[in-house]
């Protein structure tokens, strides 16, 4: 067995811990880029901090999921600021437009040379400016992952920029900062953790490493992810899902992901959805498919075995099979009201393009079924139709 486990240079996890944050930035530059999100609140606080440890504090702005001129705004501002640092503390959008910004601030070239899929797929040359990470959804564990996902709306598709270079420094993650979330974030986000945690643990390039993640995190989202959209307030469920989400993010940086996020590249750069809403839809559909395909295809793999374990994470009866898992993740999806696709914009029309771009994204090749064409087209149309409706629990 062998395999490379990588991540953050330091994570530090707990109630109140963002506090800390302007002692460790003065130690890592002189200047702050501080990307947020929509809220200026959000980050009051850590500007006040770091401009009490003498340091500057130039605000960028993020607020929709970050696309190529997001990104070169934010550049822009940075090198006219001649900032050293930067300090992305928002959901995953500001937190990938943060990790982004801080690659190219080191870096030479454009950002097309080195985006995958529609451009150069170029390594970075130098380590970017030093990166701090403040995730305030849970989430999508983009805090620990080496890709930033950016949308190019001319190709209508998210890619990915990659280097292990690009691994923040310092993550620091606060579950106090997402009791602010409204159930309608707190759903989409903490369903788009629980499908990490279910496509990394049956992905072709799992190992024990991210297993034990997995598992782990697993069993931190069945308890919790249901309570925490009933009560924003508990506490106990925040922690368990900021930690379903920081470990989501550890094993699929290092294990991959599936046919959700193969579908979620595309879908992210053809309509302007939340990312976690689109994953949620399309989780207990990839589920099933791959269930049913591996059960004939390859009925002894170790994937198979996988769904079963997930199902009994997620029910917590020791004796569901792999199809009460899907039950069960379709049972949460309409509880929380996730919508069809079509709710979105997606029709009919756009499943050849969307299938055939699905079938070419960096996420595909973890899927633990290789799916045929047929399998994706009707994985594309499904997700047009709403959660099937079950009996209340
Ligand atoms: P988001 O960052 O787009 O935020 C969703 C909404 O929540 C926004 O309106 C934001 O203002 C609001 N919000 C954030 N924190 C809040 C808080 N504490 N209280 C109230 N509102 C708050 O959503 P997201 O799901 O966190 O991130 C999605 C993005 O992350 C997508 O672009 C997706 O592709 C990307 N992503 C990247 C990776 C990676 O490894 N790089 C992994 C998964 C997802």
């Amino acid at each position: 067995m062998r395999f490379d486990f990588t991540t953050a240079g330091r994570i530090i996890f707990g109630p109140g811990t963002r506090e800390e944050v302007p002692a460790l930035a003065s130690r890592m530059g002189r200047h702050a880029l501080v990307v947020g999100g929509r809220s200026r609140g959000r980050t009051s606080g850590l500007i006040q901090g770091l401009r009490a440890r003498g340091m500057n504090a130039t605000i960028f702005a993020v607020d929709r999921e970050p696309t190529m001129e997001i990104i070169l705004e934010g550049l822009t501002l940075a090198r006219a600021e001649s900032c050293d640092l930067v300090i992305g503390m928002g959901g995953g959008s500001v937190i990938d437009a943060g990790k982004a910004i801080a690659a190219l601030l080191t870096n030479p070239g454009e950002l097309l040379e080195y985006l995958e899929v529609i451009g150069g797929s170029q390594s970075i040359p130098n380590p970017p400016a030093p990166y701090i990470a403040i995730p305030t959804t849970a989430g999508t564990g983009t805090e620990v992952t080496r890709n930033a996902v950016i949308i190019s709306r001319e190709h209508e598709v998210k890619v990915s920029m990659r280097s292990d270079m690009m691994l923040p420094r310092l993550v620091v993650a606060d579950p106090e900062l997402t009791y602010s979330l409204p159930p309608h974030i707190t759903a989409g986000t903490g369903l788009d953790a629980l499908t990490q945690l279910v496509e990394a643990f049956v992905s072709v390039k799992a190992n024990p490493f991210t297993d034990g993640l997995c598992r782990e995190g697993l069993v931190r989202a069945a308890r919790s992810l249901n309570t925490v959209y009933a009560d924003g307030g508990d506490k106990t469920a925040r922690e368990d899902m900021m930690l379903a989400s920081l470990f989501s993010g550890l094993a699929l940086a290092n294990a991959g992901l599936g046919a959700v996020h193969g579908f979620a590249a595309p879908l992210g750069g053809m309509f302007d959805a939340p990312h976690g809403i689109i994953c949620a839809r399309l989780l207990p559909i990839v589920m099933d498919v791959n269930i049913r395909a591996l059960s004939v295809r390859s009925p002894g793999s170790q994937a198979l075995a996988r769904y079963g374990e997930i199902a009994r994470i997620l029910t917590g009866n020791p004796g569901a099979d792999a199809r009460q898992g899907v039950a069960w993740v379709e049972e949460t999806c309409a509880a929380m009201h996730i919508p069809p696709l079509s709710a979105i914009g997606l029709s009919e029309e756009h499943i050849p393009s969307l299938v055939e771009k699905a079938a070419r994204a960096s996420s595909m090749k973890g899927n633990p079924a290789g799916l045929t064409g047929q399998e994706l087209e009707e994985i594309a149309r499904r997700s047009l139709t709403p959660v099937p409706a079950r009996v209340p629990r």
